[in-house]
């Protein structure tokens, strides 16, 4: 008996899609359409695979009125399902992050991959047809086999003359033997369909072996999960948090239960990589944003069915797990597990959190740096910590030496970008044969050019930044825009007054170009997002120094993280500045936590290494700390006050309302009429609305942009002052027209 039936659908779209619209379809009630089915519907005209959240929902239907009701295009059986708990992370993320439900499924579910979910689909059910095929003619030919056996069986028992017994014999052996080769046959092409791996082999495994002092720390992270809180692990760099990692991801494979390792950035987690792959063979699978959609499916399948421990960056939160038994989210602090635009603007770690509690999953949480918001969340009590202070090689501090650059230039002391302290530390490493990492954190050949007659600054003609240049591998020069990714020709001559240009600073090019002209035997390679975009580039660098066949590495960011090479003994940061002020409040937490990692990265095999720290503002606290000074916690307890002094996270939650516009004064009067009606909103009496104002790029791409800092107190007030916010935001949208012009982003970096 068919009946017509509504369902709710989550849309890949910005809008609260599921309660304005309902779909309906007339079927059998013993066949009704599941909660996490996909199905085909249009939006407008244009037609999506949809999610359904809600089987029932003719209250629902009846509510939106006959108008909002829309027949489905039908359903989409050859895609998976979702599971509830992939919807119910979806509704955490967008509560949180003040966003669709369908922005989230659509970040979950890029389109690219559902359209290889559904040619992968087609692909398998032809090769399941085959495979069927197979096996029903490899069981014809076993029974056609056993018929002939027993017709002979019989023959040979009525057999009278021993000549006919011996043929008879001799025919019924290679029956036999044929029967025996079908039935081998059956067993293989059966096998081929029943999909690898049988489950009880991949429980078995084994983890690391540990220090003692990992052990310790072990049995602390254990008994601190029992109280079902995530546990941050603050170990030193060298400690081996990778082994204890390890260790309580074996524990949860041999129990049956998943695991999720998150990493800021893949490429430099090769290392890891290749230790998981050791220990869990059949069960690792690396996922990050740049694998292909394919890739990303057959992740998606491989995870749906078999036991699995996923090493991924922060988009691994939504892929479809199933049992999940630990998460952990290596290098916590790490800015790169937030995502900046589009929306969910969603940062790793915290969804990682709310992922966990969905399985009841435990979470570790590991950094030799840890993020404030961690470490306030430890004394509050929300978070369990365990200290690691003991290096695995027993390695010691390395010396840091501090290098005032602007003492140095009046005493003759600098050579281009390097002090001659710097250069003479760099020759003793190459005459000992040891390695060297410089960090510089601006790409490019020189970050800014202006006109030796004039003054001015080269621009981009859409973004309020200035211009950067590039050496190309053929010499010629190209003027590249870090904010747009304009590229415009270089000519060498101001475009206004037709002087020279004149470089100011120096970026990773010249720096490099720089050492190799300081020292033209040493073996020079560099790393940044340039160097790397070359596909496998990045990998081989990495591979080749750590093999020792490279000296000097230079490169951005992407040298001081994680990487552990043992031949290094000196590492060095030029232009510490541009690291510690960037005019933002967490400019120093962040500078502390880079170049505390990157210190890391020298002295890891029990030989001292050093530090050099090449900086203009030689008094900085961050330089005290990494000298020792200061100690770390001192330093971090007093970012903390500060933080506690003007209101900031996290001692508040932070949402930064983004206005953009192509016309400036109207952006301006509709920043202004933003502020002024969230000021009248209705949020509690502790929130503050700062501004707007334009931040230190405010034209990018064309686009102007101001900026509303709102700082909510993380009191009982907090949930509903986030939906007042968001609803005044929404109906300000609505009455002004601006629909899309402005975003929110929760929990900045
Ligand atoms: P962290 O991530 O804490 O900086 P790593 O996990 O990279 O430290 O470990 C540092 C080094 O010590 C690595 O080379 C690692 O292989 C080694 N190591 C750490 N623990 C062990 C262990 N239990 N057994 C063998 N080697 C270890
Ligand atoms: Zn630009």
């Amino acid at each position: 008996m068919s009946e017509t039936r509504y369902i709710q659908v989550i849309l890949p779209v910005p809008l609260d899609w599921e309660p304005l619209y309902s779909y309906e379809y007339d079927g059998d009630p013993a066949e009704a359409i599941p909660v996490g089915a996909r199905v085909r519907v249009c939006f407008g005209s244009k037609p999506h695979v949809g999610v359904v959240s809600c089987a029932d929902a003719a209250e629902a239907a009846a509510q939106v009125g006959p108008s909002r009701i829309r027949p489905i295009d039908g359903r989409a059986d050859d895609l998976d399902d979702v599971s509830e708990e992939e919807i119910a992370l979806w509704r955490k993320v967008a509560s949180y992050y003040l966003c669709s439900v369908g922005e989230v499924f659509k970040a979950a579910y890029p389109s690219l991959k559902v359209s290889q979910e559904e040619t992968r689909a087609r692909a398998r059910a032809r090769k399941a047809e085959a495979e069927e095929k197979n096996v029903r003619k490899a069981e014809a030919k076993v029974a056609q086999l056993e018929q002939r056996l027993e017709k002979k069986e019989a023959a040979l028992t009525a057999a009278k003359k021993d000549t006919v017994i011996a043929r008879l014999s001799v025919e019924r052996d290679s029956i036999k033997d044929a029967l025996e080769q079908a039935r081998i046959g059956l067993k293989m092409v059966s096998g081929v369909r029943s999909d690898g791996d049988p489950v009880d082999t991949m429980l078995d495994v084994t983890g690391p072996s540990l220090s003692a002092a990992q052990t310790r720390a072990l049995e602390e992270i254990r008994s601190l999960l029992l109280s079902r809180k995530p546990v941050l692990m603050h170990g030193v760099t060298g400690s081996g948090k990778t082994e204890i990692y390890l260790s309580l991801a074996a524990e949860a494979l041999s129990q049956g239960r998943n695991v999720l390792i998150l990493v800021p950035e893949i490429t430099l987690s090769r290392q890891l990589e290749d230790r998981i792959r050791d220990l869990f063979p059949n069960h690792l699978q690396v996922f990050h944003s740049a694998e292909t959609a394919l890739s990303r499916c057959r992740t998606a399948d491989f995870i749906r069915k078999k036991p699995y421990l996923v090493l991924g960056t922060r988009s691994a939160v939504f892929l479809p797990h199933r049992n999940l038994g630990l998460i952990v989210v290596d290098e916590e602090h790490d800015p790169s597990y937030k995502q900046d635009s589009p929306a969910p603007r969603y940062n790793g770690r915290e969804t990682a959190i709310m992922l966990a509690s969905i399985h009841s999953a435990d979470v570790v949480l590991g950094s030799a740096t840890p993020s404030l918001e961690s470490l306030y969340n430890c004394s509050a009590g929300r978070f369990g910590k365990v200290n690691l202070s003991e290096r695995y090689f027993n390695a010691l501090d390395s010396d840091v030496e501090v290098v005032d650059t602007q003492a140095e230039w009046k005493k003759n002391g600098m050579v281009g970008s390097f002090s001659r302290k710097l250069i003479s530390h760099i020759s003793g490493c190459l005459d000992r044969g040891e390695q060297i990492l410089l960090l510089r954190e601006r790409r490019a050949y020189s970050p800014t050019l202006r006109c030796c007659s004039c003054g001015t600054v080269v621009q981009c003609s859409k973004c309020n930044a200035p211009l950067s240049l590039h050496h190309r591998s053929d010499g010629t020069g190209a003027l590249v825009c870090h904010h747009c990714g304009r590229v415009h020709e270089y000519t060498g001559k101001c475009s206004k007054c037709g002087a020279g240009l004149v470089s100011v600073g120096a970026g990773t090019q010249k720096i490099e170009e720089e050492i190799r002209n300081l020292f033209p035997s040493a073996q020079v390679a560099r790393l940044d997002s340039d160097s790397a975009q070359e596909k496998n580039f990045a990998a081989s660098v990495i591979r080749s120094f750590s093999k020792g066949e490279t000296d000097i590495l230079v490169g951005t960011q992407m040298v001081a993280k994680g990487l552990d090479f043992s031949g290094v003994t000196l590492v060095a940061v030029l232009s510490a500045d541009s690291v510690l002020s960037q005019g933002d409040y967490r400019a120093d937490e962040r500078g502390l936590q880079l170049l505390e990692q990157f210190r890391g990265r020298c002295g890891r095999r029990g030989t001292k290494g050093l530090f050099v720290i090449q900086i203009s503002n030689s008094e900085h606290p961050v330089c005290q700390t990494l000298d020792g000074s200061l100690k770390q916690e001192e330093t971090m307890s007093r970012f903390l006050s500060e933080r506690k002094m003007f209101g900031y996270p996290p001692y508040s939650r932070e949402i930064n309302v983004i206005v953009k516009d192509y016309i400036e004064e109207r952006l301006e009067r509709t920043a202004a009429g933003l502020a002024a009606s969230l000021r009248r909103s209705g949020m509690s009496s502790s929130a503050k609305v700062i501004g707007p104002f334009p931040p230190p790029v405010d034209r990018v791409s064309g686009l102007f942009i101001r900026q509303i800092r709102v700082l909510l107190a993380k009191d009982r007030n907090l949930l509903t002052d986030k939906k007042t916010l968001k609803d005044a935001v929404d109906s300000f949208s609505r009455k002004e027209k601006c629909v899309g012009r402005i975003s929110l982003d929760v929990d900045p970096v």
